[in-house]
């Protein structure tokens, strides 16, 4: 296996879309790591919100150094390249250290006919009754379903390490972590099918240690887990299972780990996680990205005077644009536009009412998850206000900053790796 640089056990992404909050969520892995709930830190940014924000992949960069220095960190600390394919990679490979390689679009796409067959000779091990520790019936499979997976999978694996060698050329192989992530597809990943790719991409020589599959049940943007949480606790499970017993058989990185793309703030399948973490004492990389922006929305709600205006402004241009602003997250939002309020009535409301709608506070009966989704797309909104948007978030930084490290440590990273109580 090739060289890699290593990704400590349990590691947090966090998304920080206008580069002002660094500081503020680096101070909740701090407030972890004091607690004993060591968390390293990955600032994440996709090509997409880069092309809305417009903004270049070195200023995340230039803000994990700058947060880092702030706040003298110790530790590790990564900056990721999230969703990043051959096309767009080029710009990260210098101010980036984590690359998530996405194939979903290679999903699918059926590979040659001579290199399905080749894979399912080469392993026999995966053909008929496998047998892994810590799942309690052993996977049947059939030859004709290795091909199936192979045929619906490797082209994609192949994809990822055309892009992995392409960055180690540049880069180094020691010098960054690798992610392979196929959540951005149509139906979940099985068990079975997970072993299949893993052993794949151990053929390809890539020393991944995060893999993002799609889990069952719906992440939608910003809000709670909908779907069958004991069903995703019983397929979480297995995949650990899956991953030790893979790291084993095909001599991948022991630090392998799931990644979960979580689309921020899935509550209520953080303590299935955290149990099942510490059954197969196994890592994870938790993966968020609005969450923070929404923060920044409600302490500047919660700031009153200009800070609440400005949110109410954001609000307004959202509700008069749902259609064009939700269409690009069709799949990922479940919005009851019946329950969005008018622009009027939100103008009319307090700092307490707007802040009340808006925090993932499921206790509270005035929270609103159809308007938390309508204005976790609507970053572009904020983005199209320039520096009155940046200045507001400077002028209100601690009440936004309080925010949003207590979001992460409270509402996160507790539940995660310490349990609720
Ligand atoms: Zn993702």
């Amino acid at each position: 296996m090739n060289k890699y640089l290593l990704l400590g056990k349990f590691s947090f992404g966090m998304g920080d879309r206008f580069a002002h909050q660094g500081k503020a969520q680096l101070q909740a892995c701090v407030l972890a790591t004091e607690l004993g709930a060591e968390f390293i830190p990955v600032w994440n940014k996709s090509n997409r919100e880069h092309t809305f924000i417009g903004t270049e992949p070195s200023s995340l960069r230039a803000e994990a150094d700058a947060a880092v220095a702030a706040l003298g960190w110790k530790k590790p600390y990564h900056v990721d390249a999230d969703h990043i394919r051959l096309e767009t990679v080029d710009r990260f490979i210098a101010p980036s250290d984590f690359f998530t390689i996405d194939v979903a679009d290679s999903i699918g796409k059926p590979a040659s006919p001579a290199d399905v067959k080749a894979f399912a000779d080469r392993h026999p091990e995966l053909t008929g009754s496998v047998t892994i520790p810590h799942i309690d019936h052993p996977f049947t499979i059939t030859r004709a379903e290795v091909e199936r997976v192979a045929n619906k999978f490797l082209l994609a694996v192949q994809d990822a390490g055309k892009i992995y060698r392409h960055i180690t050329v540049v880069k180094g192989a020691a010098n960054f972590i690798t992610e392979v992530s196929m959540d951005e597809t149509d139906s979940p990943q099985t068990p079975p099918e997970l072993l299949i790719i893993l052993a794949a991409i151990a053929d390809e020589q890539i020393p991944i240690q995060t893999i993002a599959p799609k889990f069952t049940g719906r992440f939608n943007k910003g809000v709670d887990y909908v779907g069958d949480v004991p069903q995703f606790e019983k397929e979480f499970n297995e995949d650990l299972a899956v991953i030790a017993y893979a790291i084993a058989k095909y001599g991948l990185p022991p630090s392998l780990k799931l990644s979960v793309h979580s689309g921020s703030d899935k509550f209520s399948i953080y303590e299935p996680m955290r149990k099942a973490l510490k059954k197969f004492n196994a890592g994870v990389h938790i993966k968020t990205a609005g969450t923070t922006w929404l923060e920044e929305l409600i302490g500047l709600a919660e700031a009153g005077g200009d800070g609440l205006e400005i949110a109410k402004e954001i609000y307004a241009y959202s509700i008069e644009h749902v259609d064009e602003f939700c269409a690009p997250y069709a799949t990922v939002i479940d919005i009851d536009k019946a329950k969005l309020p008018s622009a009027a009535t939100v103008n009319g409301w307090t700092s307490q009412q707007f802040v009340s709608a808006l925090r993932h506070d499921q206790k509270n009966p005035e929270y609103n998850p159809s308007f938390r989704q309508l204005l976790h797309v609507s970053f572009k909104v904020a983005a199209k206000k320039g520096d009155r948007y940046l200045n507001a978030l400077k002028k209100h930084e601690a009440v936004v900053a309080k925010n949003v490290t207590a979001n992460l440590f409270e509402r996160h990273m507790k539940p995660l790796l310490l349990g609720k109580a």
